[in-house]
């Protein structure tokens, strides 16, 4: 995930958040798998099922760390054995894994089974790389669809127009709601009350809050101390959102950031940096990111995704998760992540290859393990209830996720849309409004039609509108 805002790049390590939700939108893999469609190749592609020795084989691809990689190896030993058939398992970094898909997927070899990103469903249906499994996973006496997270299945539906109903594509491999954390230590040490759980903090306190927490700790003249430090490629959703605007209208149609709700969220936002002083300066935010900052309890508040808890419970600090502040709707908001497991068109398996989805997906033994590695939350809804119950391990208010998750999360903004330049354009010029050099609904009015351009022709590539 590039990071165009300068600003932003104090919040890279972070960003592993975007980066596994934001995937790499590659026109370029939409682009080689509709040559490949056109001429004819991807019918007559053929899988790795090895039937000429008789033993079944599948394929699958996927991307991450070493405890996905030790849940998944466990789970699939079990499938494996269950099912009388051999997984051929090709794992890639998160940075090389969208290229080496394309190039699976232009070499005629695409995976039984392998990871989508949300946003790239509607092309991958489209140019027929992914199987419907709808049939298979209605129709599996091991799988309790409702016992998964609606938005994560639903996040793999798609009717041929809108992402998010119809058909079953893909199961989630994870679901990611972007929460909001506090430094409870720092609020104790400064006799500050803490934050209500269920009550989010309006942005007038959530100013307040932070200035008296932006401190001089050793009297040096410099600030060693402050109330937070978000990237606006991260954090400008939930505050969009909980203003009331929007980044597009409800049928995707028409760009909507050229609203006064909107100018007023991201004005908001930039002047926690330039009028309230209530963030580390950019030199300061160079010279040590604002994600590092936090982690050494230089930070009152920050965001907390899932992916972060394993990280963040070695901390010398006591935190806990709280919703994001909220604008004028007074209703919290923020976006949820997910990323898909589906089943290749070429599979010479269709029931096989979607079983292995649903195991990956929902195994309880794996999902376990992954949540014990402190890496996701439980994608099965009752594993869940047991998890948020649970006081030995933080953060206290787990529930923040699930609610996220259940009730107000959204799918980031592009995520539903045929690709997302036309959501990258609105990071691309933003900086003179961070730097307090260009007022934000100026810079909205500039930057709506050239989203809208962009947005246009995504919707022509998908035959909409
Ligand atoms: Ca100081």
């Amino acid at each position: 995930m590039s990071d165009p805002t300068g600003r932003g790049i104090h919040h890279s390590q972070h960003s592993q958040s975007g980066r596994n939700y934001v995937m790499k939108r590659s026109r370029f893999i939409a682009a080689s798998v509709a040559m490949i469609a056109t001429t004819g190749l991807l019918l007559s592609g053929c899988s790795a099922g090895a039937a000429d020795t008789g033993e079944k084989q599948l394929t699958f691809m996927f991307r991450g760390g070493e405890d996905e990689k030790a849940a998944y190896t466990t789970a699939i030993k079990a499938f494996e054995e269950a099912n009388d058939v051999k997984v051929k398992i090709i794992s890639t970094t998160a940075d090389d894994y969208a290229t080496k898909l394309k190039a699976a997927i232009a070499g005629k070899q695409i995976p039984d089974v392998f990871y989508i990103a949300q946003g790239d469903i509607q092309a991958y249906v489209n140019n027929g790389v992914v199987l419907d499994i709808t049939e298979y996973v209605e129709g599996s006496d091991t799988l309790d669809l409702d016992n998964i997270w609606e938005y994560g299945v639903d996040s793999y539906r798609f009717d041929g127009s809108l992402v998010g109903e119809g058909a079953i594509y893909a199961l989630p491999k994870d679901v990611g709601p972007f929460s909001f954390g506090y430094n409870k230590t720092m609020f104790e040490a400064a006799g500050i009350p803490l934050p209500d759980v269920d009550v989010p903090l309006t942005l007038e306190e959530f100013v307040n809050i932070s200035k008296q927490l932006t401190k001089d700790l050793n009297g040096d003249g410099e600030l060693d101390q402050w109330g937070t430090g978000l990237n606006v490629q991260w954090s400008l959703q939930s505050f969009a959102w909980s203003n009331g605007a929007d980044f597009l209208n409800e049928d995707r149609t028409k760009v909507t950031v050229d609203t006064p709700e909107f100018a007023e969220a991201l004005q908001w936002f930039a002047d926690l940096s330039n009028v309230e002083g209530v963030t580390p300066s950019t030199a300061q935010a160079q010279t040590l990111d604002t994600y590092q900052r936090w982690m050494s309890g230089q930070i009152a508040f920050f965001p907390v995704g899932p992916w972060d808890v394993s990280t963040y419970a070695e901390l010398d600090f006591d935190w806990d998760l709280i919703p994001y502040p909220a604008g004028k709707t007074g209703e919290s908001a923020t976006w949820v992540g997910s990323l898909g497991i589906a089943v290749g068109s070429t599979t010479e398996d269709p029931e096989l290859s979607a079983k292995l989805v649903e195991y990956l997906s929902a195994d309880v033994t794996a999902q376990q393990t992954l949540v014990d590695a402190g890496v996701q939350i439980p994608n099965l809804k009752d594993m869940a209830d047991t998890w948020v119950a649970d006081s030995t391990t933080k953060p206290a208010n787990k529930q923040e996720f699930l609610d996220i998750v259940n009730d107000y999360g959204r799918a980031l903004p592009a995520n539903n849309t045929y690709n997302a330049e036309w959501y990258d354009e609105l990071f691309t010029n933003i900086q003179p409004v961070l730097d307090g050099k260009q007022t934000a609904a100026d810079y909205l009015k500039e930057a709506q039609p050239k989203m809208q351009a962009f947005l246009d022709d995504a919707n022509a590539q998908a035959g909409i509108g």
